[in-house]
Parts: structure tokens; C-alpha cells; sequence
């Protein structure tokens, strides 16, 4: 099939770790979410991370700080979560308020228990290809789609568009590590690149990770490309409840006959994050269990 349906790759990856968690005799794996304020996009995110853990049988925490919270109150919390031993993995929900420095609380969170993997150390330990880190979610997410579809990286031109840590650079990263699950040719497009149509036309897989509908449209892509769809925008739309739908960075229409593969948007590559994010989380808790 040429959709990739990432909403049933994640269903498959929580019943996988349902199972596993099962078979936990006591004491479970516990996430710790923080969140500061009432950001209404905020505020659904943990919702629905918080359920799939429930889900799953991990337990969560959630910590709802006041908008208004300073630095050092932020940190005491990472800090007295990072002590309890029962807490595995910690998770700051982002963006946080402007008074805050939002990289600064990541790299307090500690290493092993940031399962969002945005601390400095996972970063460097995505460099160093070390298996005992812990990668972005939803570049992580791209991979063990790519995985459990039989789509092989192996020598393939990989053209990212984006260079965010969270996405863009962290995925171009995961992509060109030695393995079985990478091993690609990765060139990374961002606002500053040059002919960046050429240079997307050349991608056997193309990941775009931007921000901006349509931004791919159907002459920018070769036939037969696999076509990752990070992009999750709003487009107003009068006949939807709300007065919106949600929309990829491709234009899916045009590009959708061209591709081999192509993920849809919602679907795709959303669903992933959070199955990521409990994977993340059982890695986390096997870890401490195990040192
Ligand atoms: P970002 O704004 O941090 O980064 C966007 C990147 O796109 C930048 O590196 C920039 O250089 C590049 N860019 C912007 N305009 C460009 C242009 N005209 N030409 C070429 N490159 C350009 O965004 P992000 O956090 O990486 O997110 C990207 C998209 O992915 C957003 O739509 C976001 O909502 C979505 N996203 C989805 C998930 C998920 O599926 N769970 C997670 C994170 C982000």
C-alpha cells in the first residue's frame, strides 16, 4: 500500500509495550510530566500523552506549574524529580512561558531520564551513535516507521527540509549513523539553501519538516520518492466545526501520485511522537533497572 498509516504503526507500538509492562512484577515505569501554565495546545498534548501511558500500564505524574513560575522554582522540581528513583522518565512540556529558558531546564533534567531527548548529552550521544541515549521523538519516530515498513535507507539520497533539533537535524543525524536501520546519503535543506527544488528532486526519501503548507509541491519531487510528511499546520477551513483543518508541508494531492511511499497528514507522522515517547519511557525504565 502506498499510504504508510503511522496511527496503526503507533496502535501496534502501544500494544507491543502494553505487553511488555505487563510483565513488570512491581513497582511499574513512571513518567513525570511538568507542565507550566494552561497553553491550550499544551494542555492537550499532556492530556494525550498521559493517557496512552495509562494505556500502556506506565505511570503518570503530572505537575501543572503556574504560568507565572520562576527559573530556579522550574529547576527545584526537575531536580527533586531527577532524586526519585521511582520517577523514570521526566518530560517539560514545550513552549514553555518567556521567562524561562527553556534549554537550560532540559539540560537539568537528568540524562538518563530525559526520554524527550533534548538534553545536550542525548544530542551528543545521537552523535556518537551511543544505545543507551535517547533520540527526539519525532525523528525517532521516522525511523522505526521507515523500519517496520521495509522501507531500507541503505545508501539512499535522503534530502531533509528543516534543520530544527527536534526534527530536521536530529532525523539527518539518526539517518546517516552506521546501521541496518540507516546508512544513508543525507543532505539537509534549510531557509538559506540554494536551488533547494533541484536538490529536493534528487531525494530518493524526502522528510519535511518545515512548517509550511504545500510547501513541497509535485514538480520538486522525483517518481517513485518516499514522501515524510512532518508538517502539521492549520489552514483555516469555513465547512470544518472548528473553522480549520490540519495539513502536512507536501502538497499530498499533486505529490500523492508521484510517490511510492507518502505519509498522510493527520496520521502520519503525529501519531508517532507519543508511541516514541513511551518507548522512550520502558528504554528509560530498563535502564535504571538495570545499573
Ligand atoms: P521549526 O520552525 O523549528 O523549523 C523549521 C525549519 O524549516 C527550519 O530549520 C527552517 O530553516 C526551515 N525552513 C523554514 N522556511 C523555509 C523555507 N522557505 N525553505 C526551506 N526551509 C525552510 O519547526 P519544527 O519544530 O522543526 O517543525 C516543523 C514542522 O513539523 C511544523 O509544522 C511542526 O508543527 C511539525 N512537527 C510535527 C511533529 C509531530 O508530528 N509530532 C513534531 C514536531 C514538529
Amino acid at each position: 500500500m502506498k499510504l504508510i498509516d503511522g496511527k496503526q504503526i503507533a496502535k501496534d507500538i502501544v500494544t507491543e509495550l502494553t505487553e511488555e509492562v505487563a510483565k513488570i512484577e512491581g513497582p511499574k515505569p513512571c513518567i513525570a510530566f511538568i507542565r507550566v501554565g494552561e497553553d491550550p495546545a499544551s494542555v492537550s498534548y499532556v492530556r494525550s500523552k498521559n493517557r496512552t501511558a495509562e494505556k500502556i500500564g506506565i505511570k503518570p505524574l503530572l505537575f501543572e506549574l503556574p504560568e507565572s513560575i520562576t527559573q530556579a522554582e522550574l529547576i527545584k522540581k526537575v531536580d527533586e524529580l531527577n532524586a526519585d528513583p521511582e520517577v523514570h522518565g521526566i518530560l517539560i512540556q514545550s513552549p514553555l512561558p518567556s521567562q524561562l529558558d527553556e534549554q537550560e531546564a532540559f539540560n537539568r533534567i537528568h540524562p538518563n531520564k530525559d526520554v524527550d531527548g533534548f538534553h545536550v548529552q542525548n544530542a551528543g550521544r545521537v552523535v556518537q551513535e551511543d544505545p543507551n541515549g535517547f533520540a527526539s521523538c519525532t525523528p525517532a519516530g521516522i525511523i522505526e516507521i521507515c523500519q517496520r515498513e521495509g522501507i531500507s535507507l541503505e545508501g539512499k539520497h535522503v534530502v531533509v527540509i528543516g534543520r530544527s533539533l527536534i526534527v530536521g537535524k536530529t532525523f539527518a543525524l539518526l539517518a546517516m549513523q552506521k546501521g541496518p536501520h540507516a546508512n544513508a546519503t543525507v543532505t539537509v535543506c534549510h531557509s538559506r539553501t540554494r536551488n533547494l527544488p533541484e536538490v529536493v528532486k534528487s531525494g530518493d526519501v524526502v522528510v519535511a519538516a518545515i512548517g509550511r503548507p504545500n510547501f513541497v509541491t509535485a514538480d520538486m519531487v522525483k517518481e517513485g520518492a518516499v514522501v515524510i510528511d512532518v508538517g502539521i499546520n492549520r489552514v483555516e477551513d469555513p465547512s470544518k466545526k472548528n473553522g480549520y483543518r490540519l495539513v502536512g508541508d507536501v502538497d499530498f494531492a499533486a505529490v500523492e501520485p508521484l510517490a511510492s511511499r507518502i505519509t498522510p497528514v493527520p496520521g502520519g507522522v503525529g501519531p508517532m511522537t507519543v508511541a516514541m515517547l513511551m518507548k522512550n519511557t520502558f528504554k528509560a525504565y530498563k535502564l535504571q533497572s538495570s545499573s
